[in-house]
């Protein structure tokens, strides 16, 4: 029996979501490429999420830095040092582990069981590249593996350009890359993947009520994007078991397949930062307001996985009650397609005619299909399985009244619309 994660790993392959990275030459390992599905499910969280966290709010401001940032920055950000895990090997079968891998138990190899493992190294995860074609040490530069930094060194520039007063934050959506030891799980862990982060900067004294704040908003993002809060459990982390520059952390952990893992983060980082890149740069960071008081103001960062994002919606939607029958519940704002539109007949070229004419209205504002092999019922179950919530058949009536058949995917109504009400339909249903 295939497990729930081989499930929506094949049909996620299957219907065009995600598929193995370089995959005509064998794969290159624990690499994906999102497909024309996936794309369009994943775009749709990161519009959403940046609607939500930085349009619509006037006291945050997006950005896009570079991934590629001046060596000292992590050498200030102190992940030169610090951004590292313990790495063991084993002697027998040569594989690399984390050491502190929930599998490691009692220095065993988890994967060949061999007792005879080396001790613990501490390995940085950042991916080092040379700028430029002399390979030499002052050209090595790294690979972000956190989107943060670049909110941090452009603290100034936002500052003085929107002029922006406490509290208010920086946002950008981002590929970070780290060389993880253990990467697996299908999307859960990859060595570039995306985020989704927000430095959220304040008055140190109200540091602990704006990470309330954020807490609340993340878990109002989840609800809005489908995910089950039954199957998120908090975790505050204990002191020693917290990022370097951490005073306060949350993981927000999800019930995937494979066990309860982190899904998103929440960390009061403090001044570390701004302190730490004012000290190296020689560039002032302070928050100076009204009264001239200057002072490191703190953050909240709030940080959010796109790809595990991806990942978790899938697992709420994916429905096989019905194995025959597998339905993608997916909130109508992020499935890939809206609506599809069929003909009834295919060998009818006045439906297929009207079909399309249907189809292309729509398509200049909302994502939908056209489909016309098989017959309605097929189709039907085609597009529940990759999540398109609204069913436009056009039939021999709609010729005489203008009318079409609207099948909803949660309820399987049908309903009789007019066509020119159709777009206000879709508003609608995606708002
Ligand atoms: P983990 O403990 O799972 O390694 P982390 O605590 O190192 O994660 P953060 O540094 O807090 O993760 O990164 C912020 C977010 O980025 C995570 O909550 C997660 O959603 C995402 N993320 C981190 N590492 C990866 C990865 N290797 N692949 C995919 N997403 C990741």
């Amino acid at each position: 029996m295939e497990s729930k994660i081989e499930k929506i790993v094949s049909l996620t392959k299957r219907r065009g979501f995600i598929f193995p990275g370089s995959e005509i030459y064998g794969g290159l390992a624990n690499s994906w490429d999102y497909g024309p599905l996936g794309v369009e499910l994943k775009n749709n969280i990161k519009k959403l999420w940046w609607d939500r966290f930085v349009k619509s709010r006037s006291d945050v401001f997006g950005i896009d830095s570079a991934l590629l940032m001046n060596a000292k920055v992590w050498e200030a950000s102190g992940h030169l040092k610090e951004f590292s895990d313990p790495l063991s090997e084993c002697k027998k079968c040569h594989n690399r582990f984390r050491a502190d891998d929930e599998d490691f138990k009692n220095g065993k190899c988890p994967n060949c069981g061999s007792k005879e493992v080396t001790s613990e190294k501490q390995f940085n995860m950042m991916f080092k590249t040379t700028l430029g074609p002399v390979e030499s040490d002052e050209n090595i530069v790294y690979f972000r593996p956190e989107t943060a930094q670049g909110m941090f060194v452009n603290f100034k520039n936002v500052m003085d350009t929107t002029r922006a007063k406490l509290p208010f934050g920086i946002a950008q959506i981002g590929k970070a890359f780290r060389n993880e030891i253990t990467p697996g799980n299908f999307i859960f862990r990859t060595r570039e993947f995306e985020q989704m982060e927000m430095e959220y900067f304040v008055r140190p004294e109200e540091a602990e009520e704006k990470f309330e704040m954020w807490r609340d908003e993340m878990k109002s993002w989840m609800e809005d994007v489908g995910i089950n809060l039954k199957h998120i459990h908090e975790l505050e982390l204990p002191d020693g078991e917290r990022a370097h520059y951490s005073a306060r952390t949350i993981d927000f952990e999800y019930d995937f397949p494979f066990g309860k893992k982190e899904l998103y983060g929440l960390a009061n980082r403090t001044d570390f930062d701004l302190k730490n890149h004012s000290k190296a740069s020689g560039v002032d960071l302070k928050y100076k307001n009204e009264d001239s008081e200057a002072f490191y103001p703190f953050v909240i960062e709030p940080t959010w996985g796109v790809d595990r994002s991806v990942l978790a919606v899938l697992c709420d939607a994916y429905d096989d009650s019905d194995p025959k029958h597998i339905v993608l519940r997916l909130k109508p704002k992020l499935a890939p397609y809206t609506a599809a539109v069929f003909p009834l007949l295919a060998n009818k070229p006045e439906l297929v005619e009207k079909a399309r004419e249907i189809y292309d209205d729509l398509r200049g504002e909302f994502s939908v299909a056209l489909d016309d092999r098989g017959n309605i019922g097929k189709r039907y179950f085609s597009q529940d399985e990759i999540g398109t919530p609204y069913c436009i058949t056009v039939d021999f009536d709609t010729l005489n009244d203008d009318t079409v058949t609207v099948r909803d995917r949660d309820t399987g109504e049908q309903e009789r619309r007019k066509i020119d009400e159709l777009a206000d339909f879709l508003r609608k249903g995606i708002s």
